[in-house]
């Protein structure tokens, strides 16, 4: 499916409202409610605002508001690409290397890696494919009435590591050489995938069931943002949330705070998309994330981060009493850290990539956060323009944004209508398996 038709999906908008039926069959698995905003209002900006306000002035109120979240779910994406190509180059050098090379600002503009200025790495293109499974897990109910979003999920990342130069899945042939993600050639790259992941996605058996290793790699919580800004936007409960996040994290990572991490991220970016602040967000997710056995590990490095980031520590010191990011509680920490201290977006993902450890990674989670919470206005045209991937990216950011406004399927009773064509076109481009 061309580029083209992939915006014409996106602007489809919905006629009149849906049914209780519709509303049910939209669900996701783990209770998004997909109901699109004129049946469940999103939150709403302007508290209080004036009952004397006109309907003129609601309607471009409401559009701006809509105009924002897109841009929370662009900035996200796109936010954490910058972080990832950023931290990229230095993800395997200490920090000491880094000023050796770079300067005592350490490094503060791309440099190359992987052949390339720009480039990103595993995490982004692991986003990328929950996005994905996200979108088809959508496409699927509405076509066929069921889907298991973890099974949906795990399908995407087995095109993921098909992209990773291994020719064949032992048991997922073919049928996963599908869509429009997978033919992004430029996605078919090595880029330091992590063997936790590789390993975890070669052994499923079963679609869905969570990886039998004791793995707290930072692979499950660097790929989870999409699941914050879907269930943010559709109205989920934190509680849904952080067990869509942490049971997509357990499709490749067994230890619970490989997963419960991943369920802390999910929470936060959903509550930014909800318009909370940081700080308010992070009482949220810390309060989901105590009702779950073993949450103590990644309880106390967020209680950390929050510590050093009100104390006078200089960046540079506070990252490093929090480790180096290559396990997840880490990666996440740092993130927090650098989000909620950082002046601008590119100060934050400047913090996070230059220490001693996984630099891509941290650099990834701290850009998602800060694009969510500012949006895509706040990265700079620099840092854009280079970017690998950069039209994929903002193109499924795009999707993932308004998939559920597509008026699409045969469960969509929306006066016994649907668009057949878009239907089709959608299929090719998202087939829902
Ligand atoms: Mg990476």
């Amino acid at each position: 499916m061309g580029k083209d038709e992939g915006k014409t999906a996106r602007t489809v908008r919905p006629k009149g409202v849906r049914s209780p039926k519709v509303r049910a069959a939209q669900k996701l698995d783990v209770g998004v409610d997909a109901a699109p905003p004129d049946v469940r209002p999103l939150a709403k900006t302007g508290r209080g605002r004036s009952r004397s306000m006109s309907r003129e002035a609601r309607r471009q109120t409401e559009e701006a508001r809509e105009a924002f979240i897109r841009s929370r779910f662009m900035g996200c994406l796109l936010g954490g690409a910058v972080g990832d190509a950023l931290g990229a180059p230095v993800e395997f050098m200490r920090r000491t290397e880094i000023l050796e090379r770079f300067g005592p600002g350490g490094i503060t503009a791309y440099a190359p890696a992987y052949g390339r200025v720009g480039a990103i790495t595993d995490d982004t293109q692991m986003t990328l494919f929950t996005a994905e499974g996200l979108i088809r897990t959508w496409v699927r109910r509405r076509n066929k009435g069921i889907a298991s979003v973890e099974a949906m999920t795990a399908r995407a990342y087995v095109r993921w590591y098909k992209t990773q130069g291994k020719a064949q899945h032992p048991r997922y042939g073919d049928r996963e050489e599908t869509g429009w993600l997978f033919q992004q050639e430029a996605l078919h790259a090595q880029r330091g995938p992590g063997e936790t992941c590789l390993s975890a996605i070669r052994h499923m058996t079963v679609m869905g069931d969570p990886a039998q290793n004791d793995s707290k790699g930072c692979g499950g919580v660097m790929r989870i943002a999409p699941v914050g800004l879907v269930m943010g936007q559709g109205g989920a409960s934190s509680t849904e949330t952080f067990a869509l996040g942490a049971k997509l994290a357990a499709l490749t990572h067994g230890h619970p705070t490989g997963s419960l991490a991943a369920g802390v991220l999910a929470v936060i970016i959903a509550e930014i998309v909800r318009d909370k602040t940081l700080p308010e967000a992070l009482v949220i997710a810390r309060a989901c994330l105590r009702k779950h056995a073993h949450h103590e590990e990644t309880e106390q490095a967020l209680a950390q981060a929050q510590a050093l980031a009100a104390s006078d520590l200089a960046p540079p010191a506070a990252i490093a009493r929090l480790g180096q990011g290559w396990v997840a509680e880490e990666a996440l920490a740092i993130a927090v850290y650098c989000a909620l201290t950082a002046p601008s977006f590119i100060d934050g993902v400047i913090h996070a990539v230059n220490h001693d450890g996984d630099s891509d990674s941290t650099g990834a989670i701290t850009g998602n956060i800060l694009g969510a919470i500012h949006g895509q206005a706040v990265i700079p045209a620099s840092f854009l323009s280079p970017l690998e991937l950069r039209e994929v990216i903002a193109e499924i950011a795009s999707d993932l944004c308004a998939f559920r406004e597509w008026n699409i399927g045969e469960s969509d009773d929306v006066g016994g209508r649907s668009n057949p064509a878009l239907s089709e076109r959608v299929w090719q481009k998202y087939p829902g398996f």
